[in-house]
């Protein structure tokens, strides 16, 4: 039986092998583990095993693991990856370290109006929809910057980067060329603004392909913690 810790280690050395063939060195690419529906239990036995960053998708859940693991984990950095409502932002806002799914001026806004004074600035990322499906989130790439130029002059928010859910396909081709098309404009954005350093790309699925394509963070649930009850 494998356990998360030996999950965990698992994924740690598919970024490293993976930044190797890149040429790449492993310490620029973080591993967030993807906590979303899973129990405070299996939080806790990954940030015993050294974790420190975890995403959740879900305002309520992420709320209340924020709040149950405070005390026996007092050094996690939560990241909110999950679609947001206008009405949940202060939630967020007064939880969660970073955002990693802005892409409208209007919940920017929220944010950096609720974040509470004595917290530091939250760390954002603009969410890319890179196949232009209308029904996928994100911002265009036409939008990118104007509305970083927006989030750059919001005092409680910090401009980190860009994140996306590339299209999920088994046609090779196609996600190598969304992945490079996001490195193309982080490339961009990071060249406006030179404190953008992440580019938050890969699941457990992709993880290889992305961090060939520059990914800085990837986003890792399933092959750390077991594949999620469907809803
Ligand atoms: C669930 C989720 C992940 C993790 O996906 P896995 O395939 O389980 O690794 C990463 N990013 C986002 C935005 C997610 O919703």
């Amino acid at each position: 039986m494998t356990t998360i810790a030996d999950r965990l280690a698992n994924a740690q050395h598919r970024i490293e092998q993976a930044a190797q063939i890149s040429s790449r060195n492993a310490n620029e690419i973080q591993l967030l583990a993807v906590s979303k529906t899973k129990p405070n239990s299996d939080i806790l036995a990954a940030y015993t095993a050294g974790q420190r960053r975890f995403g959740e998708n879900y305002v309520q859940e992420g709320e209340s693991k924020v709040n149950a693991l405070k005390d026996c984990c007092p050094e996690i950095e939560w990241h909110f990856i999950g679609p947001l409502q206008s009405n949940k932002t202060k939630i967020i806002a007064s939880h969660f370290h970073w955002m990693h799914t802005v892409s409208r001026e209007k919940i920017a806004s929220r944010l950096n109006e609720q974040r509470p004074k004595e917290m530091p600035p939250l760390n954002i990322c603009i969410q890319i929809n890179i196949s232009g499906e209308a029904s996928k989130s994100g911002a265009t790439p036409e939008e990118l910057e104007s509305l970083a130029s927006k989030i750059e002059q919001m005092p409680n928010l910090i401009l980190r980067g860009l994140m996306a859910i590339p299209t999920a396909t088994s046609d090779k081709q196609l996600q190598t060329d969304e992945f490079q098309q996001l490195q193309t404009l982080y490339q961009e954005l990071k060249s406006l603004y030179p404190r953008v350093d992440t580019l938050s790309m890969g699941m457990s699925n992709d993880l290889e392909q992305a961090i060939a394509q520059g990914s800085t963070m990837v986003r890792i649930g399933s092959a750390i913690f077991g594949e999620r009850d469907k809803p």
